[in-house]
């Protein structure tokens, strides 16, 4: 067994929130954490949907995920998800297609982590994952001190579609992990619908 299979282990039996080995639940998190963690309400929400508030131990265990290669912290949220859809009857697209990130920012990150969770999901629901149609063509400016105006304009056009017919007349399922302004997310359905997509729904791990 590799030394990184027995780290594994080792943080796989911590909360993702606070790292401590206490019980944990279906989704990774000890019984403090989830008393912290806010569901978001999905009123009248037909096309996008959030299900937890970007704070406190979900804040934490996402960006484990992103910066220290928690990998299988994925496969934590895309149960999450899945048990979402599932309790929430959303269950009208054919393929499941991940955010993406720029090339050279997956390749110094080693991944992208929409596409672990989009991919376990995939599995979960026995739907089509599709990696590589939706890419990211330009690297854009980090928006964090961008107003909405700022940032719609940062990320236009910086979405192409590869292989449009595996997205002609399709229902998709666009999975990203955090929502803040939703300029990115947005413009990243709108490209998918101008390419032949015939829906897009949006789903995300946490809301800022
Ligand atoms: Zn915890």
């Amino acid at each position: 067994m590799s030394i990184n299979k027995i780290l594994n282990l080792f943080w796989a039996t911590r909360c993702m929130g606070c790292k401590n080995t206490s019980s944990l639940n279906r989704y990774g998190f000890c019984r403090e954490c989830e008393e912290q963690i806010i569901h978001i309400e999905n009123y009248n929400n037909t096309e996008t949907f959030h299900i937890l508030r970007y704070d406190g131990p979900v804040k934490e265990a996402i960006h484990w995920l992103k910066y220290n290669r928690k990998k299988y912290y994925g496969k934590r949220f895309a149960l999450l998800i899945h048990d979402f859809l599932i309790n929430n009857s959303i269950n009208n697209f054919n393929v499941i297609i991940p955010v993406p990130l720029y090339w050279t920012k997956e390749f110094f990150r080693g991944f992208n982590q929409c596409s672990i969770i989009a991919f376990y999901l995939s599995k979960l629901l026995k739907k089509q994952y599709l990696s590589g149609v939706l890419v990211k063509c330009k690297n854009t400016l980090s928006q964090t001190a961008m107003d909405k105006t700022g940032r719609e304009k940062n990320v236009k056009g910086s979405f192409n579609v590869k292989k449009r017919h595996l997205i002609k007349n399709k229902k998709v399922l666009l999975i990203d992990d955090v929502y803040t302004s939703g300029a990115t997310t947005q413009e990243a359905k709108k490209t998918l619908l101008e390419n032949g997509a015939e829906k897009v729904i949006i789903l995300t791990i946490a809301k800022v």
